[in-house]
């Protein structure tokens, strides 16, 4: 078993695990259901850790991680080739004709 990630918010570190999940690989989420000490006695940003199971999906969870946690790649704007407009990457259609875009 190999920690692979950490962060303080529990739901960051599950949907990175379902992110991993999604490729295959098993991870889990270290001493989740554990209060820690550190609450009892005020402290309230407390880091989760999340591990996988089989030290061979290592690399390729960072990877994962690396390309769709830590840089998701930007969404880049299209050109319409129905009316010659500029869209949004977020825009499944041309804001302005309505035509989807065209295939790459
Ligand atoms: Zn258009």
């Amino acid at each position: 078993m190999k920690h692979i990630y950490t962060h303080e918010e529990l739901l960051v570190l599950h949907s990175v695990k379902n992110i991993l999940t999604r490729h295959g690989i098993d991870s889990f989420v270290k001493n989740e259901h554990v209060a820690p000490m550190s609450a009892r006695h005020g402290i309230s940003n407390m880091f989760h850790e999340l591990w996988v199971y089989n030290d061979e999906d290592y690399t390729k969870a960072s990877t994962i991680i690396e390309n769709e946690v830590e840089n998701p790649e930007p969404k880049v704007s299209w050109h319409c080739a129905g009316c010659d407009e500029d869209n949004d990457g977020s825009f499944e259609v041309c804001w302005k004709c309505e035509n989807p875009p065209a295939e790459i």
